[in-house]
């Protein structure tokens, strides 16, 4: 891989500020200053910007746990993004995956994985998503068989059957297996309750690690990933 293109992508910056760095010879190889952007990298060299080594990794792989107030996109005039709480990390490429609403919390993934995503996100995948719903009445008991049998979504057909475990009164457990616009909220809405809170717990083999706090994040580990390829 070209050097300029290996800088760029662990994030020092575009091209061309790629480009300047090279010139003030502020990148060494194997201790060497190297100016030409073109030189490419070989697997066992190792590469310094300003003494500190830039290690390539192609993808990476977050959990956050997201909290209120920030928009699950790359870019956003009105909210902070999910990808602004990711301090640790200069690549450019990150997303997330999937959307969670601005008012939801929980478990969202950040990578650069695009067949991951599509992976996960695909309609035909079924992927199942676990939520943590508080409403502001008590959830009638029929709503589990209802949910269960799937719910008819104005303009969105009938949902896919759905797991709902109510917890106390006002407050359950709800699996889903797909991910329709405001999915949670509309089929509580249809079983006459109003979601007042709402936070994601896992997406398949993925669970919110609940030490992260809201607006906390951590790199998946080697278990994490393995069983997301597997999912
Ligand atoms: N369903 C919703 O209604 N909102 C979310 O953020 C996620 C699922």
């Amino acid at each position: 891989m070209r050097l300029d293109k290996y800088l760029a992508d662990m994030g020092l910056g575009s091209r061309s500020q790629v480009k300047e760095l090279l010139k003030k010879k502020r990148v060494t190889v194997n201790g060497q200053p190297v100016t030409d952007a073109g030189y490419q990298v070989k697997p066992d060299d190792s590469v310094c910007a300003d003494k500190t080594p830039v290690l390539y990794t192609k993808y990476e792989y977050f959990m956050l746990n997201k909290p209120q107030g920030v928009v699950s996109a790359t870019e956003d005039s009105v909210y902070p993004t999910v990808l602004s709480l990711l301090t640790d990390s200069r690549r450019k490429d990150l997303f997330p995956v999937g959307r969670l609403d601005v008012d939801t919390e929980g478990l969202l993934l950040i990578t650069n994985d695009g067949a991951l995503a599509h992976r996960l996100l695909s309609p035909a995948h079924h992927v199942d998503k676990t939520y943590l719903v508080r409403t502001d009445s008590p959830i009638p008991p029929d709503s589990v068989s209802r949910m269960a049998e799937g719910i008819l979504l104005h303009g969105d057909g009938m949902t896919l059957p759905a797991v709902l475990e109510i917890l106390h009164p006002c407050e359950a457990r709800l699996t889903i297996r797909e991910g329709k616009f405001h999915q949670v909220k509309r089929m509580f809405a249809a079983v006459g309750c109003h979601v007042v809170y709402l936070k994601r717990l896992s997406m398949g083999p993925l669970h919110l690690d609940e030490t992260l706090l809201p607006g906390q994040y951590r790199a998946l580990n080697q278990e994490e990933r393995e069983a997301l390829q597997n999912a």
